[in-house]
């Protein structure tokens, strides 16, 4: 009998007593200590009379046991659906009603309310507190370690993992096994990463980001993490003598730049800093370059993919772009409208295929048909274009396109622009109606701390950089951009704040 991914985790393990997680308060847990609960936890779930292909819904804070649990699913081939912890109880009557799990496991906090919900859809309601508590692992407790693995072969589904909903509502991704595992060995190959590896994990593990590519990396390296429940400078700086590695959203680079304790000295053991899941800022690249003497590495993916493109971890990580299509992985750039290929140094719409890409919308046949080409491509809904010396470069999301006077306009263009103005933090080009253009270019920006930076003088700097459609028809300043838990600036937030602005 052969479990695809886990198996692969298994024949990864260094030895038993090797550490895999240390927890922000010193807590240990071995590879042998994950066999043993994630084998509990597994034998409690087919207890419940959850069978192979069943989903599992989880709503439950970061910890060591949450992980187990994700594990669990995999080795009794249950199909793990892992919920933003911000969801509110509306939210996840959608997610229940649209991913119809057989359990559903929660905070103890949570049980009252989401049995309701739950018992609507026959879900059984099971619970998991982040200190190692709940009904789950009561009865986890009374299991054999020594699970039997379910047999699943690369195809089956390992997860559905609903989008960020950056763009609309949440869509679940469905994917297998192997899109899991092809990923990991991949990425584990490209960043050069091994059992000595011990990586700074301060992600959430509802996201592709910090469950897939953090986790799976890590457990196919054989590797460890020190698994913090949020992001915080401080505790980071203090951990980082003894780390290797970190992944991180954009968001911690600029906040950890912003501390003085970011030094050459602080990162000393430091081998490799990993960005992703949002555009990391040249600028960003850039401070923290002269801060640490490290490149931060920025690479591509979405929940539908995993990973796409990464820059290389031996040769040139030129901020701005996401460097290279991984082993595997064919990108291309292709017309929007028609879907002819592009050539070098053209922007279009950016497509992907290799075992990285997912199976499909869960219950979305007609979507999943109409994001993928008839050779197979997915059709991502960023654009962006491929340089001559192959690094991808990502312009943005096809959906913020602004459209203005019969032109388009690539938001990132002008943002790149005005970013680069003295006195000037970031800044969010989007389309607002307007009576005249159709959309007219709105500028968005974030000031740094006492600039004298008007909009007259970001008009006037304007002036010769960009032609005459592309520039803003409005600036606005604010304190700072609405952003999501993964650190994505959330455009339809602004649009819908500002959608008056031309009437
Ligand atoms: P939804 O699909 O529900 O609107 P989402 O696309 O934000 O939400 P995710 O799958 O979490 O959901 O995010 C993937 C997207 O994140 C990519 O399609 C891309 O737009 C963006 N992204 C990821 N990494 C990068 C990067 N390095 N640079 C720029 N954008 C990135
Ligand atoms: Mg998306």
């Amino acid at each position: 009998m052969s479990n695809h991914l886990f198996d692969a985790i298994r024949q990864s393990i260094p030895a038993e007593e090797a550490v895999f997680i240390e927890t922000g308060d010193g807590g240990k847990w071995t590879y042998g200590a994950m066999l043993q609960w994630s084998g509990r936890i597994a034998g409690a779930i087919d207890t419940l009379g959850i069978r192979p292909g069943d989903r599992v819904a989880v709503q439950v804070e970061k910890s060591p046991e949450a992980l187990m649990l994700y594990l669990a699913c995999i080795r009794c081939g249950a199909v793990y659906l892992p919920l933003n912890t911000a969801y509110t109880l509306a939210e996840l009557d959608y997610f229940i009603s649209d991913a119809e799990p057989r359990l559903v496991v929660v905070t103890p906090k949570a049980r009252e309310g989401i049995t309701t919900i739950a018992s609507r859809y026959g879900a059984l309601v099971e619970t998991l507190d982040d200190k190692g508590g709940g009904s789950l692992l009561e009865l986890a407790k009374e299991e054999s370690p020594d699970f039997v693995d379910a047999t699943r072969t690369g195809d089956d589904l390992a997860a559905i993992l609903y989008t960020s909903g950056t763009t609309g509502r949440s869509k679940g991704a469905m994917l297998t096994h192997d899109n899991l595992l092809s990923n990991a060995l991949t990425l584990r190959k490209q960043w050069e990463f091994t059992a000595n590896d011990r990586l700074i994990h301060a992600l959430p593990i509802f996201h592709t980001h910090g469950l897939f590519v953090a986790t799976n990396v890590i457990l196919t390296s054989g590797a460890s993490m020190f698994l913090l429940p949020k992001f915080d400078p401080a505790e980071i700086l203090s951990l980082m003598p003894r780390a290797t590695t970190m992944m991180g959203v954009p968001t911690f680079y600029i906040r950890l730049a912003q501390n003085d304790g970011l030094t050459r000295d602080s990162v000393k053991g430091m081998r490799l800093f990993i960005s992703g899941s949002a555009p990391l800022l040249a600028d960003t690249h850039r401070t923290f370059q002269e801060r640490t003497g490290h490149a931060i590495l920025e690479r591509y993916g979405m929940t539908e993919t995993n990973m796409n493109t990464s820059n290389p971890y031996v040769g040139d990580r030129i901020a701005g772009t996401v460097g290279f299509p991984l082993p595997g992985i064919t990108v291309r750039v292709t017309h929007p409208e028609t879907g002819a290929i592009l050539p070098s140094d053209e922007t279009g719409m950016i497509e992907v295929k290799g075992p990285n890409v997912f199976k499909g919308y869960w219950r979305m046949p007609e979507k999943t048909r109409m994001e993928f080409r008839e050779d197979g491509f997915f059709i991502t809904g960023d654009l962006g274009k491929i340089d001559p010396r192959g690094y991808v470069h990502i312009v943005g999301r096809g959906k913020d396109l602004v459209i203005s006077g019969g032109y388009n306009i690539y938001p990132k263009e002008v943002e790149t622009e005005i970013d680069q103005l003295p006195g000037i933090v970031e800044s969010a080009v989007i389309g607002v109606a307007h009576p005249d253009f159709g959309e007219g270019v709105t500028a968005i920006v974030v000031r740094q701390p006492g600039s004298d930076v008007s909009e007259q003088s970001i008009v006037d700097a304007l002036q010769d950089r960009l032609a005459r459609y592309k520039q803003p028809k409005k600036i606005i300043f604010v304190d700072d951009l609405p952003r999501n838990t993964m650190g994505k600036v959330q455009k339809n937030v602004l649009r819908e704040r500002y959608g008056n602005l031309y009437a």
